[in-house]
């Protein structure tokens, strides 16, 4: 079709191509590869050229609802025959929604050439569209753009920047903005939270942010056989901010990056410190829902393993049901790259998300964790507990290992227990706790499975 601006040498095209790549009405690639295409010039750029990123956005009207399936397609196709053609031939184009397209524009002298872009790219989609069901269509388009550097560093940051831009133009009634950052106004209580956060995991310096870690245990011989890394902050006067909390603001201020180096950095000390002490259990560190879509991850865990002298043995990496809903091939290709590593790879919160058991067998994954609500409805119901049967059971086949979440009683570990589950996690055994807490932990319980 001609359609896509794509420059054959491009590194990102060594990623996989499929069905699930690409946008069937407009033939165009999506978010995942915009990210890396994004992430890839950010490294081949010096700062004296600037990378332009457009969000531009179609609103719905009664007009395209009421629109046959295959007129919408058709005109989403011609409206990015429009793009392609007003756009350089190194610029990129990709389909976000239905209706949301993305422009990268790499090479840009100054801040100038993106607002041109946009004034164009808005220029040729004024023109009305004829549509399949034989009417005349004028489409409201808007535009926002971001750009690297001035307003970050993370892909996935300007592209968010960049829709920011757009839904303030919308909003303000104008065409196209380029993004300020006063468009996210925000209180004066949320920038001093930003500004805390910043402080704790840049310098550390106070201490006040840092990870606990909780035993798993293995349930025929309570044994602990490794540990989960969780996030703890006591912000200020000593206000717990729960770990969720932190990794939306984190997300939000394009940290995420800076955030994983530093935890698994902190896994890489407290691993290094248990082995001094004679335990050599795996931790296992919770991945952020963006991380998938960093085609640098896997580089990342390589390098942060290589500096502390870590065997990839003693990581595991937990990923969501819920973060695999989006399951491109570039978020496979790095749980693949993450597994060549030697490293664990486990499924956390299993049960919850809508994938179901089938997406088990496709993943290279060695560990599943059943998620905690569900743990606890199986106590009181039979249904529950065959679904939990079930799960061990294919888990097993597949050789992986289960872990049950929040097991608080007994009455629990014992219904686990004769399900067959492997190991468990939860208040029973013991809760989160700090380095030096935890190893008092496996040497008065003499239970690490490995200790010394
Ligand atoms: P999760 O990965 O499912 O972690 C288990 C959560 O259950 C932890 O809550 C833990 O303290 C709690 N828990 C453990 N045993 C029991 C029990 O027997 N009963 C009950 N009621 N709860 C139990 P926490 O630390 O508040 O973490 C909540 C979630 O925040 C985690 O859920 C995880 O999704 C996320 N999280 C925590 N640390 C990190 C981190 O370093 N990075 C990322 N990306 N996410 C993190
Ligand atoms: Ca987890
Ligand atoms: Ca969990």
């Amino acid at each position: 079709m001609g359609l896509i601006p794509v420059n054959s040498t491009s590194p990102d095209e060594s990623l996989p191509d499929s069905p699930a790549s690409i946008d069937f009405s407009t033939g165009l690639p999506k978010l995942p590869q915009a990210l890396a295409y994004i992430s890839q010039s950010i490294r081949q750029h010096t700062k004296a050229q600037s990378i332009g990123i457009v969000s531009l956005f179609v609103p719905p009207t009664p007009a395209l609802y009421r629109m046959t399936a295959e007129a919408a397609r058709q005109l989403r196709a011609e409206l990015t025959e429009r793009l392609a053609k007003a756009l350089r031939e190194q610029d990129r184009l990709y389909s976000l929604n239905n209706w949301e397209w993305l422009i990268v524009l790499p090479s840009l002298v100054s801040a100038a050439p993106l607002t041109l872009a946009m004034m164009k790219v808005r220029g040729v989609l004024g023109d009305p569209f004829e549509t399949l069901d034989g009417d005349s269509l004028e489409l409201e388009t808007y535009c926002g753009g971001s750009l690297w550097p001035d307003d970050g560093d993370d892909a996935f940051y300007l592209v968010q920047s960049a829709r920011i831009a757009r839904l303030h133009a919308a909003k303000s009634g104008v065409d196209t903005l380029s993004y300020q950052r006063p468009m996210e106004t925000i209180e004066a209580g949320q920038a001093r939270f930003q500004k805390d956060l910043q402080r704790a995991l840049m310098g550390n310096e106070d201490g006040s942010m840092g990870i606990y870690l909780q035993p798993l245990v293995n349930l025929t011989g309570a044994a602990c056989v490794g540990a989960e890394v969780l996030l703890r902050w006591w912000r200020g006067e000593g206000n717990y901010v729960p770990p969720h909390h932190i990794i939306a603001a984190l997300e939000k201020l394009g940290l995420r990056h800076n955030f994983t180096r530093w935890l698994l950095n902190q896994a890489m000390q407290a691993i290094s410190a248990l082995t001094k002490a004679g335990i050599e259990i795996p931790l296992s560190v919770n991945l952020s829902a963006s991380d998938l879509l960093d085609a640098e991850l896997p580089d990342l865990v390589m390098q942060i393993l290589a500096m502390w002298d870590v065997p990839p043995h003693r990581l595991s990496l937990e990923i969501t049901e819920t973060m695999m809903v989006e399951e491109t091939p570039q978020v496979t290709e790095v749980l693949r790259r993450l597994h060549q590593l030697g490293l664990t790879l486990a499924i956390d919160d299993f049960g919850t998300g809508y994938a179901g058991m089938s997406y088990l067998q496709r993943l290279p994954v060695e560990e599943v964790k059943i998620d905690q609500r569900f743990v606890r409805q199986a106590v009181g119901t039979k249904r529950d507990r065959e679904i939990i049967a079930s799960i061990i059971q294919l888990s097993h086949r597949l050789n992986m290992t289960v872990v049950a979440e929040g097991v608080e009683n007994q009455e629990t570990a014992d219904m686990l227990w004769s399900l067959g589950c492997d190991l468990a996690q939860g208040y029973l055994y013991a809760p989160a706790m700090p380095l030096d807490e935890f190893i008092g932990w496996c040497r008065r319980c003499g239970r690490a499975s490995n200790l010394s």
